[in-house]
């Protein structure tokens, strides 16, 4: 039986080994098991799998942490750190000596070379000769094997179906090293086991090892969880990712300025469908989502998508989540902390800016206008506008706007003043538009001039005009 039983509460881990940053494929996994447990009520656990001492880092760890943090991946109870559950591995390993499902292997490594270099040859799996027993060396170095059975096993993936192996080509694999310390197969294996895991949902690198877990999780006498081997990421050109196709760590995407929301949605879009809905809140993607939808193709990865996905996720987001994720990005464009005032001013625009940008980095492009101190700095190329009659214009306009009451300061009657003023002069909107456009941002990206006007609110735009007025047009 590998589907465990259906009333049994689901349980789905995150198993990454901390030998680096939290990675976009891993992350994807993760996003899956979290999702799954959310959709069908279950728990959603995290093992660090931190056995390889000389691979392995409180750095990586931390990172992964900071990653699965920042994107919302929540995990339920404590993370478990498999280096800690060593002695239950050996026992289990113990278990399976007792029960005949293991043996003790006293190859020298010479021998084992030698055994290696046949079973190639011959086309088969290492098989050792202590697995037929034998009397063992004095004081010899010894590692635990696991005793292949005859006979063939089958694995009902979830999203790969039917998977069958000759248990032939199984190697008697290693179970404790010579130190005693445990392997990965065995490790996962146990851990799996104690957290009560029902589906294994992992990247279709390890399907072989379903395998192999399933004949070590057979002889322990232990239910089989189900699994689901889900296609790895690929690059736009359909290679395997790598570095090649830029970004690989969340943290990346992080500092390019997409939402957790957004990269959620785009990485659980990434090989899984319902129809053809691209864009899904965590409430939607949880009340759907469901492992038999994931493709089993590789899926690949498409950066104008994941733009497109999170400009929608920028629109839908509230002012809070922008100021809290946009935080870096703000004070980065303003060369430190905004102060009270600016806070304000850009509190108040980003409901209308947040539509403007696919990534928070667009968005602190578009809105530093807003938060710029007066005065403003005006480069020499940005004045261009400042000739002819300029000057005068921006005299005339000061007046204009001055005389719009400050509960009537908004885009409708801010335009519709402007509009009068060059009714009135018989001009077009680009006289006036130009100059005033410069002393109100400095030329930085900024929308239609009145929304500007609204947006700067009615004394901190009459002071920027003023500035100007002051330091570009007296002699
Ligand atoms: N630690 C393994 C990895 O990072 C995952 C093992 C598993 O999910 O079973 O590839």
């Amino acid at each position: 039986m590998s589907n465990p039983n259906h009333q049994a509460k689901i349980v789905t881990r995150f198993a990454p080994s901390p030998t680096g940053f939290l990675h976009i494929g891993g992350a994807r996994t993760a996003l899956f098991c979290y999702y799954f447990a959310r959709r069908h009520g279950g728990n959603f656990l995290l093992r660090i799998e931190d056995t390889d001492k000389a691979r392995s880092s409180a750095e990586a760890t931390g990172a992964i942490l900071d990653g699965m943090d920042w994107l919302g991946l929540k995990h339920d109870g404590e993370i478990v750190y498999q280096s800690q559950n060593a002695d239950r591995h050996r026992a289990a390993a113990e278990n399976l000596i007792k029960t005949g499902h293991a043996y003790l292997c006293y190859l020298t490594p010479e021998e084992q070379a030698a055994e290696r270099e046949l079973s190639r040859e011959q086309g088969r799996a290492f098989r050792s000769k202590w697995r037929d027993g034998g009397t063992p060396p004095k004081d010899a170095p010894f590692v635990v094997r696991f005793r292949v059975p005859d006979g063939e096993t089958v694995v009902d993936d979830l999203v790969q179906g039917r998977v069958k192996w000759n248990n032939q080509d199984f190697d008697d694999l290693i179970l404790l090293r010579a130190d005693a310390s445990p392997v990965y197969m065995l490790a996962v294996v146990v851990d799996d086991h104690d957290m009560g895991v029902t589906h294994v949902v992992r990247g279709d690198d390890h399907l072989v090892n379903a395998g192999r877990q399933k004949l070590i999780y057979q002889a322990l006498g232990w239910d089989v969880p189900a699994f689901a081997h889900v296609p790895l990421i690929f690059g736009p050109d359909g290679k395997k990712l790598s570095k090649r196709h830029g970004a690989l760590g969340v943290d990346a995407y992080r500092d390019m300025g997409y939402l957790p929301a957004g990269l959620r949605n785009y990485l659980t879009r990434l090989g899984w469908s319902h129809g053809d809905m691209e864009v899904f809140d965590d409430d939607e993607i949880t009340a759907l989502f469901e492992l038999s939808d994931i493709n089993k193709a590789p899926a690949r990865l498409d950066f104008d998508k994941m733009a497109f996905i999170n400009g929608e996720h920028m629109h839908m987001a509230d002012t809070d989540t922008l100021l809290l994720y946009g935080k870096k990005f703000f004070e980065d464009k303003n060369g430190g902390p905004l102060n009270a005032a600016q806070m304000a001013r850009l509190t108040a625009a980003l409901p209308h800016l947040k539509t403007r940008a696919k990534t928070l980095i667009e968005l602190a492009d578009k809105a530093f206008f807003v938060t710029r101190q007066r005065p403003i700095e005006i480069t020499a190329k940005a004045q261009k506008p400042f000739k002819n009659d300029a000057e005068m214009r921006l005299r005339d306009l000061l007046l204009v706007l001055k005389d719009i009451h400050k509960d009537a300061w908004d885009d409708h009657s801010i335009l519709e003043q402007l509009n009068q003023y060059i009714a009135a002069q018989d001009i077009g909107f680009g006289k006036i538009g130009a100059p005033l456009r410069v002393c109100l941002t400095g030329g930085a990206p900024s929308p239609d001039l009145s929304l500007v006007l609204e947006l700067l609110g009615r004394n901190e735009a009459l002071g920027r005009i003023e500035d100007c007025l002051k330091t570009y047009f007296t002699d």
